[in-house]
């Protein structure tokens, strides 16, 4: 439900946990499984008895209002979250972000496809957790511009 939020976070380089990426297919156990784990992490959640129960149960919790990307961002930055490009982090896997070695570009370019440059044109980052590598392309660009939104009614 908040995919896109924590992807966000981790982009911004907070540690973060995507309970849809732990794969338990079930609300119910997904619930269970956040209140029992990680406990020194705060719970941010769009249900309200998942928030409920969270602070029930001692939990550092925020309820995040909209199911709107950039307002869910807005929301956070008036809590003192600061969303910003980091690169310390994978958007993907939250795993450490550092810089590849030239055999992992190779590997990494001769995967996808990809013919260019990159170490020549970009600083690159790479996560070695899911062997992805990190450039600042026309997708950079467009962060930056959404960036750029969530900041802009300040
Ligand atoms: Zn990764």
């Amino acid at each position: 439900m908040l995919g896109k939020l924590a992807t966000w976070l981790r982009i911004s380089g907070y540690d973060t946990v995507y309970i849809g990426d732990l794969n338990l297919n079930n609300r119910n156990k997904e619930d269970t499984f956040i209140l029992k784990s990680f406990r020194d992490r705060i719970v941010l959640t769009r249900d309200r008895e998942l928030y409920r129960r969270c602070l029930g149960a001692g939990r550092d919790a925020v309820f995040v209002n909209s199911d709107i990307v950039l307002e869910q961002l807005k929301e956070l930055e008036k809590r003192g979250v600061e969303f910003k490009i980091v690169m310390d982090r994978c958007s993907v896997c939250n795993g450490l972000l550092r810089k590849p070695t030239d055999e992992e570009i190779r590997k990494v370019l001769e995967r996808e496809g990809i013919s260019e440059d990159l170490k020549e044109r970009y600083e690159l980052w790479y996560c070695k957790r899911c062997e992805k590598l990190y450039w600042m392309g026309s997708h950079w660009r467009n962060m930056v511009k959404f960036l750029e939104k969530v900041k802009g009614n300040r």
